[in-house]
């Protein structure tokens, strides 16, 4: 078996309303429905990662609420181990989305028990104990995402980190970090370069290795001391690229565990990225082992497993 992937990040709720428009200041309009659907860029993750065939521990916090009960269960019953997800007193945390009739959004993030996860974070290390990989993403506290990536550095496991929501990252973290993982508009904001091959190149002066993905135009991997790497998305009908970005990292770690050479696990995370944008929503969207593989057969034309 592959080595347990772990992260350590954000679960919540989200609570999209669906309108004709969004309201002006002060006013009351009427919307069309409301979709309730967990989300969190750690709870996305650590689902696709299981989706993908990954054994996957992840490490965080909801509240009390009814919406923590709801999270929980849908993260078990993808196959995540949830016996390091606290339960914190108050709410979990929430995500306030509304779409308007264009499909454009305008979303209020509540961190909740998000915010409670602090170093020390309990179960941390603990649920590290025979992981390969570790998945950080920037919806926690910065001070718990440090602690993650530092007691991952001290028992040799590989730190990937997503740097999102974008915002400049202390050098003390990117010294940890082994593989970094932006898309386009965070790798812009990390190296002031709008040109993502550039970005790239730039950023290989602070981690390792960089993957930036480029949205319909697939992914670039830039190792120091290595060419790029160019693996294009396939053409597909996207429908909703909510969470594209987290198949495409849950994907990618389990393809690393598994010791897949880069070529080959950046196709099998493009693939899984692909199939996820032609349905609706985050962890509902998010393709099993077994279509990833037919995926990348019909659509690469070789062969994963
Ligand atoms: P999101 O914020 O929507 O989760 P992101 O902005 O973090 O995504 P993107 O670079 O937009 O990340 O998308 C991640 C990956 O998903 C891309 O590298 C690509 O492989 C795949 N992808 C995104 N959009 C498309 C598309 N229209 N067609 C095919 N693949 C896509």
């Amino acid at each position: 078996p592959s080595p347990r992937v772990c992260v350590l990040g954000s679960a919540n709720m989200d609570l999209v309303v669906f309108a004709d428009r969004a309201p002006a200041r002060g006013e009351t309009v009427a919307g069309r429905s409301l979709l309730t659907v967990p989300g969190g860029k750690g709870a996305n993750q650590a689902i696709a990662v299981a989706r993908a065939g990954g054994d996957v521990r992840m490490v965080g916090a909801v509240g009390t609420d009814v919406w923590g009960d709801q999270v929980l269960a849908v993260l078990q019953a993808a196959g995540v181990d949830v016996s390091a997800v606290r339960r914190v007193d108050g709410p979990t945390g929430t995500a306030h989305v509304l779409v308007d009739a264009s499909g454009d959004n305008s979303i209020v993030v509540v961190p909740g028990a998000n915010g409670a996860v602090h170093d020390p974070v309990p179960g941390l290390d603990a649920a590290l104990d025979g992981a390969g990989i570790l998945l950080l993403q920037l919806e926690l506290p910065l001070d718990a995402v440090l602690a993650g990536a530092r007691a991952a550095r001290q028992r040799g496991v590989r730190v990937v980190l997503t740097p999102a929501p974008a915002r400049a990252l202390p050098a003390e973290l990117l010294e940890l970090v082994d593989l970094l993982v932006p898309n386009e508009s965070e790798a812009a904001v990390l190296t002031g370069c709008g040109d993502p091959e550039a970005a790239a190149a730039a950023l290989l002066d602070a981690v390792p290795e960089v993957v930036v993905t480029m949205g319909a135009r697939g992914a670039v991997w830039r190792r120091r001391g290595a060419d790029p790497l160019h693996v294009p998305a396939p053409q597909v009908t996207a429908v909703d690229t909510t969470a594209a970005g987290d198949t495409f990292v849950g994907a990618l770690a389990v393809a690393l565990g598994e010791n897949r050479p880069p070529r080959a696990a950046l196709t099998w995370a493009v693939a899984a990225a692909a199939l996820s944008v032609q349905k609706r929503g985050a962890s509902t969207s998010m393709p099993s082992r077994a279509e990833i593989v037919a995926f990348v057969r019909d659509a690469f034309g070789h062969e994963v497993c």
